[in-house]
């Protein structure tokens, strides 16, 4: 799959390449369920991550750069 011009893709679309972690087990001990993701979405071209995926900061050479979710674009 080649995702270098992908400019208007959302978030959910099935081309788009993003990682949403969960806290490790390890971490169950402060209250967090084992598992649960953290809110943190990653992006796997660049690694960038943030908890919006629309504040990630890509690398400038990152094919997502352009890729927001559905509720930013239509508040464009
Ligand atoms: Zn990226």
């Amino acid at each position: 799959m080649v995702l270098g011009e992908a400019r208007e893709l959302s978030f959910a679309h099935p081309n788009t390449e993003f990682y949403l972690p969960s806290y490790p087990r390890t971490y169950s001990s402060a209250g967090i369920h084992n598992g649960e993701p953290t809110g943190e979405v990653v992006c796997v071209a660049c690694w960038e991550s943030h908890m919006n995926v629309d504040e990630i900061e890509h690398e400038s050479t990152c094919p997502q750069r352009h890729v927001h979710s559905r509720y930013y674009r239509s508040q464009q």
